[in-house]
C-alpha cells in the first residue's frame, strides 16, 4: 500500500536530495511528520544527504515567528492580572473558568484574523443583545454556560456580569496583547496572525530556502495567509490528498474546502485516491456497552496479526479516548508490540482522583492542639483510592472496619499514623496544611510509585500517567509558589479545573506495532487494516462543543468557524482515512447506557449506503448478544438472573408478604451499576463498609426530616400562613432535642458541648432557614408529610406487578397547584434547561441514564407516584440542606410539569423496570469506573483500592 507519504515522497528525485537541508516539510501534526522522515528513509536511507527540516504547524508558526506559545496557566494569571485591574473584587477562583474560555475565543479570533474590537462591539443594553446574539435560545445557552462556570444562580446578578464581561472584553484583548508581547508571550492565534502579517512584508527574512505544507485541510484564515504568501512568492508547494467521490459530487462535506482549495491553488499536488475501484472489506460490529467494545477490538486486532497483517499496517482508531485504558488491558502486550499515539484524559486517570481526594483530606483536616485531625468522611475517599493502597495493601478496608467498629468519624493524625503500615503514606499525611509541603509530599509519593511500579515492570500506562502529572505539576508549582495568599481550596480547585482539560500525550517509537490513536491523531496517516472502536453517533463526530461566548450569528459574520464547518472537517478526515485501507473494522454500542446513543454513526452509515453499491466491497454485520462470550477480562463479574435471582426479584412484587418496593435510591443504584443494584437491593448485601455514609451526615438528614415533620404535623390539611410558620420557629429547639434523643445521637438531659453543641446547632440553624423560606411562600395548605402511601405498579408479562414506591418528604398546594419537596443533604444538580425545550425525550433520558441527576430522578418519580390522586398541576422541588441560601430549586425552572412529560417519564420508568426484570439482561458492572469510585463494592469487584 503506498501511503500519504510514500507518495509526498515519490516527488523527490534522487537528484533533489541534496537540497532538501535548506527545505521545510510541514505537516498538521508531528505524527504525520514522522511518517513521512520514515517514508524518506525507507526510498533514500542508503543516500548520503541531510534531512529536511519536519515540522508540525504549530511548531512551524513558532519557529518563523521566533515565539514560543506560553502555556495556558501563564496566559490565564496575566489575563487575570488585566480584568483584576477593571475589578478590584475580582477573584481568581471565580475568573477561572470563564477566563479560560475568553482565552479560547481570543485564540480563534487571531487564528481567524478577526476583528476582535467589532466582535466585541459595544454590547450596552439587551435591545442591542438580541440584536447581535440574534437567537435568544442561543443567548439563553450562553448564559447557562456562563451560569455553570461561576456557580452563581442568581439570574439577573448573572446577566448584568456577563454583560460587564462582555463590554470589557474588547478593550481587555488589546490591554492583553501588549502585555503578552512585553513579556515575549504568546498564545496560539497571536503566532499566526503574526506570522500571516510578516510574510507579506518584503523584508521578511526565510529560514528556509522552499516550504512543502502536506496534508492540509479546513485551513484557518491566517493559514490560508501563510500558504498563499509563500506559494506566490514561488516558496512553497502545497500537497492535499483526496479521494475523487468526495471531490466530484458537490453535496459530500468532505470535498467542501478541498475543491475551494482546488480552484484557489490549482498548480498544488493533488494526491487523489480512486477507494471506491479497489476491492475491501468491511465489517460492523453492534456490541452491548462500551466496555465490551474494548474487549472486541483487541480481540479483532489479535487475530488480525495472526492472520498475517503487519502491526504497523493495523490501527485501531479510538472515537471515544476513555476507551483507551479498557483497550490496553484487554489487549495481549506480550504478544504485540502496541504503540499508543493519542492523547488520554488526564481526568480520567486515578492519579488525578488520587491527587483531588488527597487534596481535599488535607483541606479539610482541622489543626488542633494535638495536630491534624481528619474526618472519616475525607479519608474513606483517598483510602478507597488504588494508588493509597501502593504501598499498604487492604488499607482501606482495615481501617474502615476499625473506623465502623470504633464509631469513629475523627481521627487524630498520630491515631492514624499508628494504624498505617507505609513510611510513604505517612510522610503524605504528615504534610500539614502549607502548599509547599504538600505539593512535596505529593511528590515523593508519586515518585515512589514509579518506580514501585517499574520495579514490578507493571502498570505501564500508570507510569506515564505520573511521569506527565508530576511534569506538571512542577510547572504548576512555579506559579502557585509566588501565590502564597492562595488558599488550599483554591489551589485545589485551579489543579482540578486545570488537569480537567488536559490530555496525557503517549510518546513512543510511533511507526513500530499495532498504532493506536484518536480519531485527529489519524490525520495524513494511512492503515491497511483499520478497527474504528465508539462508531456511534455523537462519538464520530463527536457532540458538538461550543466553549465560546461568540454566538453563532457574529461568528458567520466574521466568518469564525461554526458547528457546519466542524461537521465538514470531520467527514474528511474520516472519509481521508478510509480511502488506503483494505480491511474495515466498525465498532459500536448499539445500547442506551451511559452517554451511548445506540445507534451507528451517520458517517459510517453514509458509507455502507454507497459501498453496498459495489459488488467488489465484502460488507459483513454481525451483532453480540449479551456480553462477549468467555470475557476476555477475567475479574468481570456479571449476575444471570436464574431461578435464584427471580425468587429475591420476586419480593418487590405486589401480593407478597415482605410488602418491599423499589425505591428511588434503589432504581438509581441500578442507573449507576447494575450489579451494585443487584448486591446492595436484591440480594441485600452489605460489605462492612456499607456503614460508610458520614455518620454526620446521615443523622442530620433523619433530624432534618423528622423535626420538619413533627413541626408541621399539626398543620396537616390545613393552610398555614407566615405568622404561624413565625410561631413554630420558637419550637425547633425543643423538636430538635426531642429527634436527638430519639435517634440517641445524645444522650437524654445531656449536657451539650464541643461537637455535639456544633452538630445541634448546625441543625437548628437549617432547620430555621427551611422555615424562612416557607414564611417567605406563605399561605400554602400542607397535604402530605413523609408520604409514603403513594405507588405505581408496572405491570409485567409472566411475571405480575412491580411496585415501585418512596416517601414523599413533603406536599403542599399553593395557588393551585401541587407542590412537591424533597429535602437532601447532598449535591443536587438537574438535566440542563436548554435540552429540556430543544428535545424532551432526549432531556428526561438524561434522567435515566446519568446517576448525578439523581435528585431530579426522584422528584420527576413522585410526579409519577401522586398522579392520578390531586387534580392539581404539579411541580416539584429539591431543597438541599447544604445551600438553603439559594431556597427551594424546582425542576423546570419553577414551571409545573405537563402531563404528557409526566407520562413520557412513567414510559422510561417502566422501561427500567422492565429491563431489571428482563431474564436476557444480566446484572453487570459500569462500565464508568467513575461510578465506581464511592461504592461500597470497589474490594468485591476489584475496582479501586
Ligand atoms: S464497584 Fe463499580 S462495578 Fe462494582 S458494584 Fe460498585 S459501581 Fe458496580
Amino acid at each position: 500500500m503506498k501511503t500519504f507519504h510514500h507518495l509526498i515522497v515519490e516527488q523527490i528525485q534522487e537528484s533533489d536530495l541534496q537540497q532538501l537541508k535548506g527545505h521545510c516539510f510541514v505537516f498538521p501534526t508531528k505524527r504525520g511528520g514522522v511518517f513521512f522522515k520514515r517514508a524518506l528513509l525507507q526510498k533514500y536511507g542508503h543516500h548520503d544527504f541531510m534531512l529536511p527540516t519536519i515540522f508540525s504547524i504549530e511548531d512551524f508558526v513558532q519557529r518563523m515567528t521566533g515565539l514560543s506559545i506560553t502555556d495556558e496557566l501563564t496566559l490565564l494569571f496575566h489575563l487575570f492580572k488585566i480584568y483584576q485591574k477593571r475589578d478590584n473584587d475580582l477573584e481568581f477562583d471565580a475568573f477561572y473558568a470563564w477566563g479560560k474560555v475568553i482565552l479560547k475565543d481570543y485564540d480563534e479570533i487571531d487564528r481567524y484574523l478577526a476583528n476582535a474590537k467589532q466582535i466585541y462591539s459595544d454590547l450596552q443594553n439587551i435591545k442591542e443583545i438580541d440584536h447581535v446574539f440574534g437567537y435568544n435560545d442561543e443567548f439563553r445557552e450562553i448564559i447557562a454556560r456562563f451560569r455553570t462556570l461561576t456557580e452563581k444562580q442568581d439570574k439577573t446578578k448573572l446577566l448584568t456580569e456577563f454583560l460587564k464581561i462582555w463590554k470589557e472584553v474588547g478593550a481587555v484583548y488589546e490591554d492583553f496583547q501588549g502585555e503578552l508581547l512585553k513579556e515575549e508571550k504568546a498564545y496560539g492565534g497571536m503566532l499566526y496572525r503574526n506570522l500571516a502579517s510578516v510574510l507579506s512584508q518584503d523584508h521578511f527574512e526565510h529560514p528556509f530556502e522552499y516550504y512543502h505544507f502536506c496534508g492540509f485541510n479546513a485551513l484557518s484564515k491566517s493559514e490560508e495567509v501563510i500558504f498563499d504568501a509563500l506559494v506566490k512568492a514561488k516558496r512553497a508547494q502545497l500537497y492535499w490528498d483526496t479521494d475523487n467521490y468526495f471531490m466530484v459530487e458537490k453535496k459530500e462535506e468532505a470535498g467542501d474546502f478541498m475543491r475551494e482549495y482546488r480552484t484557489k491553488w490549482p498548480d498544488s499536488i493533488w494526491f487523489d485516491a480512486d477507494s471506491l475501484s479497489d476491492p475491501k472489506t468491511v465489517h460492523v460490529h453492534a456490541v452491548p456497552q462500551n466496555m465490551a467494545q474494548a474487549h472486541l477490538a483487541a480481540k479483532l486486532a489479535g487475530e488480525l496479526i495472526h492472520q498475517g497483517a503487519k502491526p504497523e499496517e493495523t490501527a485501531i482508531v479510538l472515537a471515544d479516548e476513555k476507551l483507551l485504558v479498557p483497550f490496553l488491558y484487554a489487549m495481549p502486550l506480550h504478544d504485540h508490540k502496541v504503540n499508543v499515539t493519542m492523547g488520554y484524559p488526564m481526568k480520567s486517570t486515578i492519579v488525578f482522583d488520587f491527587v483531588l481526594c488527597y487534596l481535599e483530606l488535607m483541606r479539610k483536616a482541622q489543626t488542633t492542639d494535638q495536630g491534624l485531625v481528619f474526618h472519616t468522611y475525607d479519608l474513606r475517599p483517598f483510602l478507597s483510592n488504588a494508588y493509597t493502597a501502593l504501598f499498604h495493601e487492604g488499607i482501606y478496608q482495615q481501617l474502615n472496619e476499625w473506623f465502623v467498629r470504633e464509631k469513629k468519624t475523627k481521627i487524630g493524625l498520630n491515631e492514624l499514623l499508628d494504624k498505617v503500615k507505609s513510611s510513604q503514606l505517612q510522610a503524605l499525611l504528615k504534610a500539614g496544611k502549607q502548599w509547599e509541603d504538600i505539593a512535596n509530599a505529593l511528590k515523593a509519593y508519586l515518585t515512589a510509585a514509579f518506580y514501585d511500579f517499574k520495579e514490578k515492570d507493571s502498570g505501564l500506562t500508570d507510569r506515564e500517567f505520573i511521569y506527565f502529572f508530576l511534569k506538571s505539576l512542577n510547572q504548576l508549582n512555579d506559579y502557585l509558589r509566588q501565590k502564597e495568599t492562595f488558599s488550599l481550596r483554591l489551589i485545589k480547585k485551579i489543579i482540578q479545573e486545570h488537569f480537567r482539560a488536559v490530555k496525557i500525550p503517549f510518546e513512543g517509537e510511533p511507526v513500530q506495532g499495532v498504532q493506536v490513536m484518536g480519531f485527529l491523531e489519524t490525520r495524513t496517516l494511512d492503515f491497511k487494516h483499520l478497527i474504528v472502536v465508539s462508531a456511534n453517533e455523537g462519538k464520530l463526530p463527536t457532540t458538538r462543543n461550543s466553549n465560546s461566548y461568540i454566538p453563532y450569528g457574529l461568528r458567520k459574520v466574521f466568518q469564525l468557524p461554526t458547528f457546519e464547518e466542524q461537521d465538514a472537517i470531520y467527514a474528511y478526515h474520516f472519509k481521508r482515512l478510509l480511502q488506503r485501507a483494505e480491511e474495515m473494522h466498525f465498532v459500536y454500542d448499539n445500547t442506551t447506557q451511559g452517554d451511548s446513543t445506540g445507534e451507528r454513526s451517520r458517517f459510517i452509515l453514509q458509507q455502507l449506503k454507497r459501498y453496498k453499491k459495489l459488488e467488489h466491497y465484502t460488507i459483513l454485520e454481525k451483532s453480540y448478544e449479551g456480553l462477549i462470550p468467555k470475557a476476555i477480562n477475567s475479574n468481570e463479574i456479571s449476575i444471570p438472573k436464574g431461578p435464584e435471582v427471580n425468587k429475591l426479584l420476586s419480593r418487590f412484587l405486589q401480593g407478597t408478604e415482605e410488602g418491599k418496593f423499589l425505591s428511588p435510591t434503589s432504581l438509581t443504584n441500578y442507573i449507576t451499576c447494575p450489579l451494585k443494584f443487584y448486591l446492595k437491593n436484591v440480594a441485600s448485601f452489605r460489605e462492612l463498609d456499607d456503614l460508610d455514609e458520614d455518620i454526620d451526615a446521615r443523622n442530620l438528614g433523619i433530624v432534618v426530616h423528622e423535626v420538619l415533620e413533627f413541626l408541621y404535623k399539626p398543620w396537616l390539611n390545613r393552610e398555614i400562613g407566615a405568622e404561624q410558620i413565625r410561631l413554630l420557629k420558637g419550637l425547633v429547639e425543643k423538636q430538635l432535642i426531642d429527634s436527638l434523643e430519639r435517634n440517641k445521637i445524645i444522650q437524654e438531659n445531656q449536657q451539650l458541648s464541643g461537637r455535639d453543641l456544633v452538630t445541634k446547632q448546625v441543625m437548628e440553624q437549617m432547620i430555621q432557614k427551611v422555615l424562612d423560606l416557607d414564611a417567605q411562600e406563605a399561605p400554602f395548605k400542607v397535604i402530605g408529610l413523609e408520604a409514603e402511601e403513594f405507588e405505581t405498579l408496572v405491570a409485567i408479562d409472566g411475571i405480575g406487578k412491580v411496585r415501585v414506591s418512596g416517601t414523599i418528604d413533603r406536599m403542599d398546594e399553593k395557588s393551585g397547584e401541587l407542590r412537591i419537596t424533597d429535602y437532601k443533604t447532598g449535591k443536587v444538580e438537574f438535566v440542563s434547561k436548554t435540552l429540556m425545550y430543544k428535545d424532551p425525550q432526549a432531556y428526561i433520558d438524561k434522567y435515566f441514564d446519568d446517576p448525578k441527576y439523581k435528585s431530579g430522578f426522584q422528584g420527576y418519580l413522585y410526579a409519577v407516584l401522586t398522579k392520578g390522586h390531586f387534580d392539581l398541576p404539579v411541580k416539584v422541588g429539591i431543597t438541599s440542606m447544604r445551600k438553603l441560601s439559594e431556597g427551594t430549586q424546582w425542576l423546570r425552572d419553577g414551571q409545573t410539569i405537563p402531563a404528557d412529560t409526566i407520562t413520557m417519564f412513567e414510559e422510561k420508568l417502566q422501561n427500567l423496570v422492565r429491563e431489571i426484570y428482563d431474564p436476557a439482561i444480566p446484572f453487570a458492572q459500569t462500565d464508568d469506573l467513575k461510578r465506581c469510585g464511592y461504592c461500597e463494592f470497589q474490594q468485591l469487584c476489584k475496582r479501586g483500592g
